[in-house]
């Protein structure tokens, strides 16, 4: 979900951008207008996440999976190792494209778990390039309480499904990449935050548009950007700001998914998957005590407008997506469905 009032906004927006009688999707990227929107943009991300002047912000067209080639064929030699923490589908294939580079060592792995946890004794490799980890395994529902402690190397993080739901860590990170579409605003655009002196050591050699210092160093306007996409991030990430910025999105989502964890434990006919200590606030997955069960729920959820609720293919059972947007009062909703089937 994007909050109401930011579609609303995005719906005048589209027909005339701040008065100009001319519509977003028709504005030039070089033009005043989308400039004062990117600034604005730009301003609003570094303000609410609280980013310094060492790192740039960066708008990349497309979503997070070409970060898990672009990052390695920046910051990993062919005879280098970068480390990965395995947490599940998104890490994994990563860790895929990473290979196709260097050496990739894993140096956590909650594989033999499930997926089911966040394994934070890390052993790391010799020198590793970088440590890379996933914040937030949408698929799995689990979650870094903390970025990974005691890495010999700076942090690359796919933050794409818990960007801004809490405050962000910078500290120890080279980079940090979200694909835009869970908490930020549409998809195909990913919002990428680099350190610069990280962001310095990449390869010369690639295609410009592969490179990460070509966005820093221009603006992200060395082609045209997606120009829509950056204008919803800003509005979204004003609509962040005035909820009282990244501290109150924690507590609100923290409580949003406290009422459906404390069910679900309480529950003997629904089973959370993810353990206590590791569990996403972003992504609640469960199961069903039978699959008859789950199948009996999932029709009486659609019957009241509620879709989105079947596990990813990959791993069935339940999922609950509910970003920053989503409303306690759906949260509550679901809660009660889920009771009359108890
Ligand atoms: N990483 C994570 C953690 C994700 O949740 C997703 C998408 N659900 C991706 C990467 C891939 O994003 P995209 O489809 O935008 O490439």
């Amino acid at each position: 979900m994007l909050p109401e009032e930011v579609l609303h906004r995005t719906q005048t927006a589209l027909v005339d951008l701040d008065g100009s009688g001319i519509g977003i999707l028709e504005h030039s990227h070089r033009g005043k207008e989308f400039m004062r929107v990117l600034e604005r943009t730009e301003q609003a991300i570094r303000e609410v996440g609280g980013i310094g002047d060492d790192y740039a912000v960066m708008f990349v067209t497309a979503g997070a999976t070409p970060h898990f080639a672009m990052v390695p064929a920046n910051f990993l030699g062919a005879d280098e190792t970068a480390d990965y923490c395995h947490t599940g589908v998104w890490s994994g294939k990563a860790m895929e494209e990473a290979r196709r580079v260097g050496t990739v060592h894993v140096a956590s792995s909650s594989e033999a778990d499930r997926f089911a946890s966040v394994p934070t004794d890390c052993r790391w490799s010799a020198s590793p390039r970088y440590v890379h980890y996933t914040s937030n395994e949408t698929i799995y529902g689990t979650e870094w309480a903390a970025p990974p402690r005691g890495a010999p190397a700076p942090l690359v993080c796919d933050a794409s499904s818990d960007i801004f739901s809490r405050p962000l860590l910078l500290a120890g990170h080279g980079m940090v990449y979200a694909g835009a579409q869970k908490n930020l605003g549409p998809s195909g655009i990913s919002l990428v935050i680099g350190r610069k002196d990280f962001l310095a050591t990449g390869n010369r050699e690639l295609p410009p548009l592969l490179q990460y210092r070509t966005y820093a160093d221009e603006h992200s306007l060395h082609n045209t950007p997606n120009t829509f996409g950056v204008y919803v991030i800003g509005e979204v990430v004003a609509w962040i700001r005035a909820q009282g910025g990244l501290a109150a999105m924690a507590e609100r989502n923290a409580a949003k998914a406290k009422l459906l964890y404390d069910f679900l434990d309480a529950s003997p006919q629904w089973t959370p998957h993810a353990k206590p200590g590791s569990r996403s606030n972003m992504n609640v997955t469960f199961r069903g005590a039978t699959k008859e069960l789950e199948e009996a729920m999932l029709a009486r959820a659609e019957e009241r407008g509620m879709s989105g609720l079947r596990g990813h293919r990959s791993v069935g059972g339940i999922r609950a997506s509910i970003y920053n947007a989503f409303p306690e009062a759906g949260v509550r909703a679901l809660v009660e469905l889920l009771d009359e089937f108890s």
